[in-house]
């Protein structure tokens, strides 16, 4: 796939209730009749239920939220990456993202403020994606919204879990416990911001283990940045937080 720069920064702001009442969640069930075939995961039937991802059931239509087919193609594969990589670990993702729904958000931007791609509203399970993230290639950003759902479908075990061994791989260089270890974030604000380092790092682990994408460069990005030591803690702090399941 054709791959250009990512840019920005101010993702994944998660909205809190505060907007909640705005947007009434409302998840029309797309039967599979009016789903393009092709969006029928080809080849998935032979394997694990676990692992299965249904479009239909995941996205937001109404009056403003309507989608183009190949909006559609990039959703399900996004999410056939996701469930996989989760599946790996004996996740379902059926139960991980229950309840939530993609909305088409209007315009280049997913807030009203215009600082984000996309955003995912927990109050109502609402992931509001926009032009900047379905128009351009951008759904890296896709997985990073995801990974914030499964931090909080952890109780933030992944969140702890990630930052803890960022620290014990660092040891004493780390001195400053409230920000995310050098080397071990994509993007700048996430130095200051543990959450959306973690949701970064989600987003790597499934970009690169299960998307089979190279790494990928962010404006702000940083030159001791460490993607493959990210992905390999990433890897031990999955394991760690959902050991029990
Ligand atoms: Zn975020």
């Amino acid at each position: 796939m054709f791959r250009r720069k990512l840019f920005l920064l101010f993702i994944g702001l998660a909205v809190s209730g505060s907007i909640a009442g705005f947007f009434p969640s409302i998840t029309a069930g797309v039967a599979n009749a009016s789903s393009p075939a092709s969006f029928d995961a080809a080849g998935k039937q032979g394997e694990d239920s676990i692992s299965r991802f249904d479009l239909g059931r995941w996205l937001v239509i109404d009056e403003t939220s309507h989608w183009a087919p190949e909006e559609l193609e990039t959703l399900q594969r996004v999410m056939q990456h996701t469930f996989d990589a989760l599946a790996q670990a004996g996740l379902d993702g059926n139960a991980v993202f229950a309840g939530y729904a993609f909305r088409r958000g209007q315009g280049e931007y997913a807030n009203n403020r215009n600082t984000a791609y996309a955003v995912v509203n927990h109050a109502n399970q609402e992931i509001v994606l926009s032009d900047s993230v379905l128009l351009k290639e951008n759904e890296f950003f896709i997985y990073h919204e995801l990974g914030h759902i499964v931090d909080r479908y952890s109780g933030r075990a992944l969140n702890e879990q990630f930052h803890m061994l960022t620290l014990q791989v660092e040891g004493a260089l780390a001195l400053h416990d409230w920000t995310t270890v050098k080397g071990f974030y994509l993007r700048g604000q996430a130095h200051i911001d543990k959450p959306e380092a973690t949701a970064d790092a989600f987003a790597l682990w499934v970009w690169v283990t299960a998307a089979g994408e190279e790494i990928p460069q962010f404006d702000d990005t940083p030159e001791h940045a460490r993607p493959q030591a990210i992905v390999e803690v990433f890897t031990q702090a999955f394991n760690a937080a959902f050991a029990g399941e």
